[in-house]
């Protein structure tokens, strides 16, 4: 998957494409000829517009030029925090769990939604590591109230998600993991990620690409429409983008 991301920059460089990395988008705006997108002191202008960004923020940074979007805004998806652990423990060496496992909302004292063993589940990771060590990922951040997350509440801070990680890993693994065996950890948040979708979602998809194709000059991808997971945005977004250049 990584591999796949530094194809992609790679490609569009080499078509002459100008990416502008750790740059936020703060307002756009119609102009007689098309659209402005302005970032700190810089602005820019085009004629075509797609907005790629979640949906809160697209509809966000598009209510001023159009306004039918502002009922369509989507809510956000839940905050979800992803901690590795590296430890030292032969004893995964067996792959207790093959190569990870979904823990279902309801189960009781285990806050993480899902365990990644992923020296297990990638040969190169494994080889890179070396015998006897293992990388293990931990998810947090159901934000849902309806499928039981209220039942436990959520760790937020980085020490009570270490914490909790030893935990839930030690009782989904069935191997205790203890502080002494980590050889190194981080924890990496996804804000207002995995869109959902909520009731009535299929008829705002609809009314907001009837929006776009009446505007013409402006199209809208992304997860929030199309879909979450990669293989839906990746079918959709060429659709979209086409319909924009006929
Ligand atoms: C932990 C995790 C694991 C996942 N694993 C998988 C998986 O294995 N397979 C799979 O298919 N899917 C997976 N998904 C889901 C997948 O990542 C999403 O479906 C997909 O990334 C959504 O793509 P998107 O383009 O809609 O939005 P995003 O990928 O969220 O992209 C939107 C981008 O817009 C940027 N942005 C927001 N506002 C602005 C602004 N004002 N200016 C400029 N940029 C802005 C954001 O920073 C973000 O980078 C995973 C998601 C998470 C959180």
């Amino acid at each position: 998957m990584h591999t796949l991301i530094s194809a992609l920059l790679a490609e569009l460089r080499s078509e002459g494409v100008t990416l502008l990395g750790g740059t936020r988008a703060e307002s756009v705006a119609r102009t007689a000829d098309g659209w402005r997108v302005s970032a700190g002191s810089e602005a820019y202008d085009a004629g075509l517009l797609v907005v790629a960004v979640e949906g809160p923020a697209a509809v966000g940074l598009l209510t001023d030029a159009l306004p039918d979007l502002a009922s369509r805004r989507p809510e956000p998806g839940p905050d979800v925090s992803l901690v590795t652990l590296v430890v030292d423990l032969p004893q995964l060496d067996a792959r207790p769990r093959g190569t990870g496992v979904l823990v279902a909302p309801q189960s009781p004292g285990i806050q993480a939604k899902a365990l990644t063993h992923a020296t297990a589940k990638w040969g190169w990771l494994a080889d890179q590591a070396g015998p006897g060590t293992h990388v293990v990922r931990l998810s947090y951040g159901r934000g849902d109230a309806r499928h039981g997350a209220h039942a436990h509440p959520e760790p937020r801070t980085d020490a009570e998600l270490f914490e909790a990680a030893l935990k839930d890993a030690s009782t989904l693994l069935s191997v205790p993991v203890t502080a002494g065996d980590i050889v190194d950890w981080d924890v990496v948040r996804w804000g207002g990620a995995l869109p959902f979708a909520s009731l009535g979602h299929r008829g705002r998809v609809a009314e907001v690409r009837s929006i776009c194709a009446a505007d013409g000059t402006l199209a809208l991808v992304g997860g929030w429409l199309s879909g979450n997971g990669l293989a839906a945005i990746v079918a959709d977004t060429p659709k979209q983008v086409r319909q924009l250049l006929s």
